[in-house]
């Protein structure tokens, strides 16, 4: 387990609400929201960021675009949902152990990217 923020929330030692999960992975509501709706969902293997993923990782990156879709589906935004993965520094990752932003509830149609 990593010893980020995310890897001390999958163990337990900082409690928090799961909004979902699985063998592979969890989500939990994003603590400050750029979005009505911000999930992320947090493979339980610590990779630091998704160039991190190696081939051993396929499998699990699939598990991880699936789980998205069920908890979309839970959350009722199925049909409008945006999924974003910061990657490095430069890309505006700030917790090193890789995670998908779920957001919705606003509508993206007319943003730019
Ligand atoms: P990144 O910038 O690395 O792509 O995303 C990290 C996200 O984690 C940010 O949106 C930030 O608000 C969220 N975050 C940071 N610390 C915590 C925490 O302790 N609990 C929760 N639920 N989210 C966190």
């Amino acid at each position: 387990m990593s010893d980020t923020i995310f890897g001390k929330i999958i163990s337990g030692e900082i409690p928090s609400e799961f909004l979902y999960e699985d063998e592979h992975c969890i989500a939990i509501n994003d603590i400050n929201p750029q979005a009505p709706i911000h999930v992320l969902v947090i493979p339980k293997k610590a990779i630091p960021r998704l160039v991190d993923a190696g081939a051993d990782d396929q499998e699990l990156l699939g598990h991880l675009m699936l789980a998205v879709g069920k908890i979309a589906a839970q959350l009722g935004v199925a049909d409008a949902f945006r999924l974003v993965v910061n990657n490095g520094e430069g890309g505006g990752q700030t917790v090193f152990h890789l995670h998908l932003h779920i957001l919705a509830g606003t509508n993206f149609a007319e943003a730019s990217i």
